[in-house]
Protein backbone atom coordinates (compact mmCIF):
# COMPACT_ATOMS: atom_id res chain seq x y z
CA UNK A 1 0.00 0.00 0.00
CA UNK A 2 1.03 3.67 -0.84
CA UNK A 3 3.01 5.12 1.98
CA UNK A 4 0.74 8.17 1.40
CA UNK A 5 -2.24 7.02 2.68
CA UNK A 6 -3.72 4.87 5.30
CA UNK A 7 -7.09 2.75 5.82
CA UNK A 8 -8.41 3.54 9.30
CA UNK A 9 -11.77 3.41 10.93
CA UNK A 10 -14.22 6.75 9.26
CA UNK A 11 -17.30 8.54 11.16
CA UNK A 12 -19.04 7.96 7.52
CA UNK A 13 -19.16 4.48 7.44
CA UNK A 14 -17.07 1.34 7.63
CA UNK A 15 -13.16 1.89 6.95
CA UNK A 16 -11.94 5.22 4.95
CA UNK A 17 -8.96 6.31 3.09
CA UNK A 18 -6.61 9.02 4.75
CA UNK A 19 -4.14 11.15 3.69
CA UNK A 20 -0.85 11.25 5.05
CA UNK A 21 0.67 13.99 3.90
CA UNK A 22 -0.60 17.15 2.49
CA UNK A 23 -2.00 16.58 -1.35
CA UNK A 24 -2.58 19.96 -4.19
CA UNK A 25 -5.59 20.24 -6.08
CA UNK A 26 -5.55 18.57 -9.21
CA UNK A 27 -2.90 15.93 -7.70
CA UNK A 28 -3.57 11.93 -8.31
CA UNK A 29 -4.00 10.53 -5.31
CA UNK A 30 -4.59 6.98 -6.03
CA UNK A 31 -5.63 4.24 -8.67
CA UNK A 32 -9.07 3.15 -8.85
CA UNK A 33 -8.20 -0.11 -9.86
CA UNK A 34 -11.13 -2.44 -11.04
CA UNK A 35 -12.86 -4.49 -13.69
CA UNK A 36 -15.12 -2.53 -16.41
CA UNK A 37 -18.05 -4.20 -17.79
CA UNK A 38 -20.78 -2.91 -19.77
CA UNK A 39 -23.02 -5.26 -17.90
CA UNK A 40 -24.19 -4.18 -14.33
CA UNK A 41 -22.46 -6.38 -12.20
CA UNK A 42 -24.54 -7.92 -9.43
CA UNK A 43 -25.72 -5.42 -6.98
CA UNK A 44 -24.18 -6.08 -3.42
CA UNK A 45 -26.52 -6.34 -0.35
CA UNK A 46 -27.71 -3.11 0.71
CA UNK A 47 -25.61 -2.53 3.58
CA UNK A 48 -22.17 -3.83 2.51
CA UNK A 49 -19.40 -1.16 1.22
CA UNK A 50 -19.94 -0.05 -2.25
CA UNK A 51 -17.06 -0.43 -4.79
CA UNK A 52 -19.59 -0.82 -8.26
CA UNK A 53 -19.74 2.09 -10.04
CA UNK A 54 -21.28 3.71 -12.93
CA UNK A 55 -18.21 5.48 -14.27
CA UNK A 56 -19.89 6.38 -17.09
CA UNK A 57 -23.64 5.86 -18.70
CA UNK A 58 -23.57 1.83 -19.69
CA UNK A 59 -19.87 1.31 -18.29
CA UNK A 60 -19.35 0.10 -14.67
CA UNK A 61 -16.04 -0.38 -12.57
CA UNK A 62 -16.07 -2.88 -9.86
CA UNK A 63 -13.16 -2.40 -7.78
CA UNK A 64 -14.10 -4.66 -5.01
CA UNK A 65 -10.49 -6.13 -5.54
CA UNK A 66 -8.51 -6.53 -2.18
CA UNK A 67 -5.85 -4.61 -4.25
CA UNK A 68 -8.02 -1.75 -4.91
CA UNK A 69 -7.33 0.15 -1.84
CA UNK A 70 -9.24 3.61 -3.43
CA UNK A 71 -12.43 1.11 -2.49
CA UNK A 72 -11.94 2.15 1.02
CA UNK A 73 -12.83 5.72 -0.14
CA UNK A 74 -15.95 6.87 1.25
CA UNK A 75 -18.96 9.01 -0.26
CA UNK A 76 -19.45 12.58 0.48
CA UNK A 77 -21.82 15.45 -0.50
CA UNK A 78 -18.83 17.75 -0.20
CA UNK A 79 -16.10 15.38 -1.54
CA UNK A 80 -12.07 16.72 -1.66
CA UNK A 81 -11.46 13.86 -4.64
CA UNK A 82 -13.36 13.26 -7.38
CA UNK A 83 -13.44 9.96 -9.70
CA UNK A 84 -12.07 10.01 -12.98
CA UNK A 85 -11.84 7.50 -15.50
CA UNK A 86 -8.85 7.52 -17.74
CA UNK A 87 -9.34 4.05 -20.62
CA UNK A 88 -10.07 0.53 -19.85
CA UNK A 89 -6.11 0.46 -19.40
CA UNK A 90 -5.38 3.13 -17.27
CA UNK A 91 -8.78 2.58 -15.22
CA UNK A 92 -9.84 5.05 -12.76
CA UNK A 93 -7.64 7.37 -10.73
CA UNK A 94 -9.05 9.45 -7.75
CA UNK A 95 -7.71 13.63 -8.35
CA UNK A 96 -8.15 16.02 -5.69
CA UNK A 97 -10.43 18.33 -6.14
CA UNK A 98 -8.59 20.56 -3.43
CA UNK A 99 -5.96 21.07 -1.40
CA UNK A 100 -6.31 17.93 1.11
CA UNK A 101 -4.18 18.26 4.53
CA UNK A 102 -2.43 15.24 5.87
CA UNK A 103 -4.57 13.25 7.79
CA UNK A 104 -8.03 14.29 6.22
CA UNK A 105 -10.45 11.71 4.95
CA UNK A 106 -10.25 11.32 1.15
CA UNK A 107 -14.00 11.46 -0.47
CA UNK A 108 -15.57 11.46 -4.03
CA UNK A 109 -19.04 11.34 -5.50
CA UNK A 110 -20.30 7.61 -6.28
CA UNK A 111 -22.23 9.12 -8.75
CA UNK A 112 -25.66 7.47 -7.54
CA UNK A 113 -28.94 8.00 -9.73
CA UNK A 114 -31.86 8.57 -8.21
CA UNK A 115 -32.99 5.20 -7.94
CA UNK A 116 -30.05 3.62 -6.39
CA UNK A 117 -29.80 6.57 -3.96
CA UNK A 118 -33.34 5.67 -2.43
CA UNK A 119 -31.45 2.70 -0.95
CA UNK A 120 -28.15 4.54 0.22
CA UNK A 121 -28.26 6.78 3.16
CA UNK A 122 -25.20 9.44 3.36
CA UNK A 123 -23.52 9.52 6.69
CA UNK A 124 -21.09 12.63 5.07
CA UNK A 125 -21.72 15.08 8.78
CA UNK A 126 -20.87 17.76 6.07
CA UNK A 127 -23.81 20.82 6.52
CA UNK A 128 -25.31 20.13 3.63
CA UNK A 129 -25.47 16.43 3.52
CA UNK A 130 -28.82 15.28 1.39
CA UNK A 131 -29.29 12.48 3.52
CA UNK A 132 -28.70 9.93 0.61
CA UNK A 133 -25.63 9.09 -1.69
CA UNK A 134 -26.54 10.70 -4.57
CA UNK A 135 -24.01 12.36 -7.87
CA UNK A 136 -24.30 16.11 -7.08
CA UNK A 137 -26.58 16.98 -10.37
CA UNK A 138 -28.87 15.04 -8.81
CA UNK A 139 -29.77 16.50 -5.67
CA UNK A 140 -31.89 18.74 -6.88
CA UNK A 141 -34.44 16.20 -8.00
CA UNK A 142 -33.69 14.12 -5.04
CA UNK A 143 -34.93 16.75 -2.95
CA UNK A 144 -38.00 17.42 -4.98
CA UNK A 145 -38.85 13.82 -4.58
CA UNK A 146 -38.50 13.61 -1.24
CA UNK A 147 -40.60 16.69 -0.46
CA UNK A 148 -43.43 14.93 -2.86
CA UNK A 149 -43.64 11.47 -1.06
CA UNK A 150 -43.23 12.56 2.40
CA UNK A 151 -46.32 11.61 3.87
CA UNK A 152 -48.65 14.45 4.57
CA UNK A 153 -50.63 15.09 8.00
ZN1 LIG B 1 -23.86 13.33 2.63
Amino acid sequence: MSADFVVRPSSIQGQGLFARRNFNKGERLLAYAGITSTVRPEQAAVSSPIYVLEIRPGLWLDGSSHANISRHANHSCAPNAELVFIDETTGGWLIAQENIPADAEITFDYGFNLAESLFQPCRCGQPDCIGYIIAAPRRASLRRHLRFSRPRD
